[in-house]
């Protein structure tokens, strides 16, 4: 049987019609992807010089030597060139992020600093690694970050046990090197989760990976991540104060076992937890 022209027509714009929905389709899936696939990590370039190892390196930027590896694709931690410029990830260099240098004055003290630039002496003493706040070395210089950089808390009231770290590691799940972009901690379904920081939240229920999730804006572009709760206990657009249970822990999502995800995202790019929250 043989079709009239419009009728032919019709059938093409339907088809057509029914293309453009497929195709519309596939690029909202692709949008709600994005957001987890495209977090890129901070991080740093370093150029190898004579005597340098993984493992020095690793320490000095207190980061995983499995990280260094994975980023840079190298298979052996022994073979390092001299010469070699190495990405370190999870670092936030201190021009990337708002703050100031400061060289130290004879009779400058941290209390004085800390009140001036209002942040914390703590913070303070975690960004610049100083072991004591009353020792300080004339003329050494310290980087005093804004103060939207500083006073993130950790969000469980445990003692904090880390079962995975920041950076590269090998996905339990997905059976291959994946880039971890924030930090696990061990906790039992049911225990109270709270903001880190002050903040509004801008996601609150099922997210991809992350099971029941809450994410949380603060001050100057940063966000903190709150993954595979069990319960919700926040709205999307609530103001919420520091210290304020959000959640219960949990084991939803992808994840093999109970934890909390914890992660931080500064202009939309994943950091190390560990330079904004003290984790022993
Ligand atoms: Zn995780």
């Amino acid at each position: 049987m043989t079709r009239c022209p419009p009728c032919r027509n019709r059938g093409t714009r339907w088809r057509l019609a029914r293309l453009a929905v497929y195709l519309l389709i596939c690029i909202c899936l692709l949008a709600t992807e994005t957001p987890l696939a495209a977090t890129q990590p901070w991080g740093l370039w370093h150029r190898v010089r004579r005597g340098d190892t993984v493992w020095g390196i690793a320490n000095q930027y207190k980061v995983s030597v499995q990280s260094i590896l994975g980023a840079n694709q190298i298979r052996s931690a022994r073979r390092l060139s001299i010469g070699k410029k190495l990405f370190i990830p999870g670092v936030v260099p201190s021009q990337q992020i708002d703050g100031t240098l400061h060289r130290i004055k004879r009779g400058d003290t941290l209390w004085d600093l800390a009140r001036k630039h209002h942040v914390s002496v703590n913070s303070l003493m975690h960004v610049n690694n100083l072991e004591s706040a009353t020792k300080l070395q004339v003329n050494r210089t310290i980087f005093i970050p804004n103060s939207d950089a500083t006073g993130f808390t950790a969000p469980l009231r445990i003692p904090l046990t880390v079962t995975s770290s920041y950076g590269y590691r090998w996905h339990p799940i997905h059976k291959k090197r994946k880039f971890h972009h924030g930090i696990d901690f061990r906790v039992r379904p049911g225990f109270r989760v709270y903001a880190s920081k002050a903040g509004k939240v801008v996601r609150a229920g099922w997210y991809g990976g992350y099971g029941n999730v809450v994410v949380i804006e603060h001050a100057g572009g940063y966000t903190t991540w709150y993954g595979h709760l069990s319960s919700v206990r926040v709205k999307v657009g609530q103001k919420i104060r520091l210290g304020r249970v959000i959640g219960l822990s949990g084991n939803s999502g992808s994840s093999t076992g109970p934890h909390l995800h914890f992660e931080i995202r500064w202009k939309r790019k994943s950091v190390h937890p560990t330079h904004y929250i003290r984790i022993p």
